[in-house]
């Protein structure tokens, strides 16, 4: 196969929807020294020493292929949610999961609802899939539109709770009356970020048939790179999502450091205490300098500042090393990530 200057070759080898989509776009990574990130929602601490240990004795001997559902973190991860171990499904970080729950849930042009702004992966993925997203704008103030999301004939909801990038928490009975109202759609809360809110719904697992709780250790046990996500449901969906994971999606490796990790919640714990507490000054600050914030209840904050554009504020911080995150479609906001005091320090400093 010869090479075309417009890539002609490759787009017509795969299905039109793939060439046509133009992928998800993560957040820019950095290794560069001095560099202050802010911008992906990464755990400023490291994960609990007993990780290191657990993936060090893992990695001694992988010859055997893994357990295929991760039994023993399962155990454990139900053990901490309170929630039936039968019932949960891993994945490749809870993104894997949110494509296993396309995979399953919808066939090409039925649809897929969900409030916006939120996590920009759900349209990528709809677009991959071939199925129409209908999306809710939030109200005034990141008001939850239930009425709107209860009109939408859609086969899939998603809940990003709390809500990115907005940092907000829609009311639990709002979901749980989207829940109740659409029993034949499912209704899936991403709780990536849950571990940093007034509450989450880990109560509402196993209640109902068309739920599902999504969890990841990427945040609040600062496992980012080692990929470990859950979904949380009723055993009889989570054997159906069984069959559309790939059989091995856990390695070894990332098994035995997720277990640890969870067990270790003295660990986890003091690393939210500072994380809430850094939150609480990254909020004043931004208030001081003229920034509308919405109370976070997640490991970032946006700030706006209605009317005035901010992407040359993000280029700037940029330009000087300090990664923050902004969004086309919110263009008066900057996102930032809780970071150490540190690297608030630096932030402000440049901030000005
Ligand atoms: N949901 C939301 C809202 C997120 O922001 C992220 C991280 N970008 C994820 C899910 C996925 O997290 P992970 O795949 O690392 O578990």
């Amino acid at each position: 196969m010869t090479r075309t200057a417009d890539g002609s070759a490759a787009t017509r080898l795969v299905r039109p929807a793939v060439a046509a989509m133009a992928g998800y776009t993560p957040g820019e990574q950095s290794n560069a020294a001095g560099v202050v990130k802010l911008n992906t929602n990464e755990n400023p601490y490291p994960a609990s020493p007993r990780v290191m240990e657990a993936i060090t004795a893992a990695a001694q001997d992988l010859r055997l292929y893994p357990n295929p559902s991760a039994l023993s973190l399962r155990k454990a991860a139900g053990s901490v949610w309170g929630v039936d171990p039968q019932g949960i499904v891993v994945g490749n970080g809870s993104d894997e999961l949110l494509t296993v729950l396309f995979r399953a849930t919808l066939d090409a042009g039925q649809r897929v609802a969900y409030p916006v702004s939120t996590y920009s992966l759900y349209d990528t993925l709809a677009e991959l899939q071939g199925v129409e997203t209908v999306g809710v704008p939030y109200g005034e103030n990141w008001e939850f539109p239930l009425a709107g999301l209860q009109d939408c004939d859609a086969k899939l909801f998603l809940i990003c709770r709390p809500n990115a990038p907005s940092g907000t928490l829609p009311a639990l009975t709002d979901v749980q009356r989207l829940v109740e109202s659409r029993p034949d759609a499912l209704v899936v809360v991403d709780e990536a970020y849950a571990d940093f809110a007034a509450g989450n719904a880990l109560g509402l697992v196993g209640s109902y048939p068309n739920l599902v709780v999504l969890r990841t250790l990427s945040k609040s046990y600062s496992l980012c790179g080692l990929r470990v996500g859950f979904a949380l449901t009723t055993p009889d969906l989570a054997a159906q999502l069984h069959k559309v994971r790939d059989s091995y999606n856990l390695s070894a490796v990332a098994q035995a450091g997720g277990q640890a990790a969870l067990l270790d919640q003295k660990h986890f714990a003091d690393n939210r205490e500072k994380i809430l507490g850094s939150r609480i000054r990254l909020i004043a600050g931004m208030r001081e300098r003229g920034y509308q914030v919405a109370e976070s209840h997640t490991n970032f904050v946006l700030a706006t500042k209605s009317g005035v554009a901010q992407r040359s504020v993000f280029e700037d911080l940029r330009d000087q090393g300090v990664l923050v995150r902004w969004f086309p479609s919110l263009p008066d906001s900057i996102r930032i990530t809780v970071g150490t005091d540190a690297e608030l320090d630096r932030f402000f400093a440049v901030l000005g």
